[in-house]
């Protein structure tokens, strides 16, 4: 079954074409600056270059015409007709407590989803435009919703409450949802298979390390505590995501004159790794300041990767155990350096790390060697396909 999944933000919007069958893609892109001037097309063609189309794009719906039209472009399209588009996935931010697995959509979804778009303003209204916008230009065709959040609906209340007056979670829902929900299920499942456990008998500690980052602990296949909280914010720190800090940060900053507004844009856009460095948010540029001896890089690379050990650690005392750390996502995949720190302090709890085959990067690989208690790999994540094969499932 041929999968179109797409993944909607406010001005842009990312697909992928896949064979959900052979779990190939078959096409991607990205339209940029949706409804703004300078909009445009990123298509490639699996195995092509890419082709950047200049159009202007009024809305989503015209977004969704021209990827369609890429898809089925004479030169370099990979579909002849759009009802080979059997069916579509898209990648839904929240789902609040109501949704806790992927879901066929239809009408009374799409009330369920906007019912969540207070805990996530930025996010699920766009994700609620790209499906109206695919429902419009291909009705009939099957399409499901695959939440971030879903995978976490698992953890128990002690894992998902916060020390505040339960009315709160009751009237709001404030609670942690967690994030990263289809690539820590993903990898989860492969780094454990990859071991020779059965995931419905393992303790495996997704470190799903990128832009954003977060920490998961899943045991016998199933989220039990996870980094990210309420928002994406929580956890460890991230590229330009302060992660957690003490909240009366907020109130002593908004007293020494800062707005609200620009409260939640220094801690959500120039914290993290960029605001410790004071330089890069991109772990290659900390890595090459690091060799370079700069201290403003050691400094950043030291609170990520101490802070990452932690939540590692924690996750065993949540778990009793574990059994396989994963490191997956841009830097868990490709920053050995990283990988090799995080590891350093986990020695207490039987990891022993393999320094010569750590040097890899992007693909799955084991880490630790062969008597270490604890196994450690490198597990690629692919959101898209995960997104691809819960549709597929539903669909059939
Ligand atoms: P993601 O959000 O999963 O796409 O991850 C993106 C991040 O991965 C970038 O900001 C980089 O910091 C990091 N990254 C990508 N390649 C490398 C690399 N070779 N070494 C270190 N970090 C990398």
């Amino acid at each position: 079954m041929e999968v179109l999944v797409i993944n909607c933000g406010s001005s842009s919007l990312k697909f992928q074409f896949i064979d959900s069958v052979k779990e190939e893609v078959l096409a991607k892109g990205l339209c940029e600056r949706i409804g703004i001037d300078g909009g445009r097309l990123v298509y490639q063609r699996e195995g092509y270059d890419k082709i950047t189309t200049e159009k202007q794009m009024a809305d989503h719906t015209v977004a969704v015409k021209m990827v369609l039209e890429a898809l089925q472009d004479e030169e370099n399209g990979v579909i002849k007709d759009i009802h080979e588009v059997e069916a579509v996935g898209h990648r839904v931010v929240h789902g609040g407590e109501k949704f806790s697995s992927s879901i066929v959509i239809d009408d009374e979804v799409l009330k369920g989803i906007e019912a969540c778009n207070d805990l996530a303003p930025l996010h699920n209204p766009a994700n609620l435009i790209g499906i109206n916008a695919c429902r419009a230009l291909m009705p009939g065709v099957p399409m499901v919703a695959v939440f971030d959040t879903a995978f976490h609906q698992t953890m128990p209340q002690k894992a998902y409450l916060y020390g505040i007056p339960y009315a709160l979670y009751e009237k709001y829902g404030i609670r942690r949802y967690g994030f990263h929900g289809t690539s820590h299920s993903y990898v989860s499942r492969k780094a454990a298979e990859f071991f020779g456990f059965k995931p419905e008998a393992s303790k495996v500690v997704v470190c799903h390390l990128g832009n954003g980052s977060s920490i998961c602990a899943v045991k016998n296949g199933k989220s039990v505590d996870t980094s990210m909280g309420f928002t994406p914010l929580a956890g460890v720190l991230m590229g330009t995501r302060s992660g957690d800090i003490d909240p009366a940060i907020v109130d002593f900053l908004y007293h020494k004159g800062m707005t609200i507004e620009e409260i939640h844009s220094l801690l959500n856009k120039e914290s993290g790794v960029l605001g410790l460095s004071g330089y890069s948010s991109d772990f290659r540029d900390i890595e090459d300041g690091v060799a370079e001896g700069r201290e403003e890089a050691i400094r950043a690379l030291d609170v990520f990767c101490y802070g990452v050990a932690k939540y590692i650690a924690g996750y065993a005392a949540a778990m009793g155990g574990v059994d396989v750390i994963a490191f997956t996502a841009g830097v868990g995949e490709n920053d050995t350096g990283v990988r090799e720190r995080v590891c350093e302090y986990l020695t207490f709890m039987g990891v022993k790390f393999d320094a010569a085959a750590n040097n890899v990067r992007g693909k799955a690989a084991k880490i630790s060697t062969d008597d270490s208690t604890v196994q450690v790999c490198v597990m690629p994540t692919n959101e898209e396909l995960v997104i691809a094969l819960d549709t597929l499932a539903l669909v059939q």
